[in-house]
């Protein structure tokens, strides 16, 4: 881990570190973020953690990525949704910071998330979902 050796880790799965580390990197290229936040959230480390919830963090900046969403059972790319959930959370830190899921939230998930899977963000918010028209399938 290097430089993010500051980070506490809790209960960290090194094993999906690799599987991450590339979704993250195509989540992030394949956005309609700006080139400057782009640049941003490409530089800011992402962890798989086997714990109750996934959250990100600016002190240091980081994301943690829960176990479970590894499991297929969730659907076969609930992982990679995961993780543009969590990126997006970044993206309002970075731009305007107004906190977990609200307009500039859901701003930023457009971008990230592939329409396709934006889906999943309904069984989590799903008044925030109506409010924000995200897709239904
Ligand atoms: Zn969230």
């Amino acid at each position: 881990m290097g430089k993010q050796d500051h980070i506490k880790l809790f209960r960290y799965c090194d094993h999906y570190q690799a599987q991450l580390d590339k979704i993250k990197r195509q989540l992030i290229n394949k956005s309609t973020l700006s080139k400057r936040t782009k640049s941003h959230l490409h530089k800011v480390p992402g962890f798989v953690c086997d714990r109750a919830f996934g959250f990100a963090e600016i002190n240091p900046w980081h994301i943690i990525v829960p176990l479970f969403s590894t499991n297929k059972s969730r659907g076969k790319d609930y992982f990679t949704y995961y993780i543009a959930h969590e990126l997006s959370h970044l993206a309002d830190y970075y731009h305007k910071c107004e906190g977990r899921h609200g307009k500039e939230f859901y701003k930023m998930f457009v971008k990230i998330c592939p329409r396709n899977l934006q889906y999943h963000e309904w069984k989590y918010k799903p008044n925030q979902c109506n409010k924000f028209n995200i897709p239904k399938k």
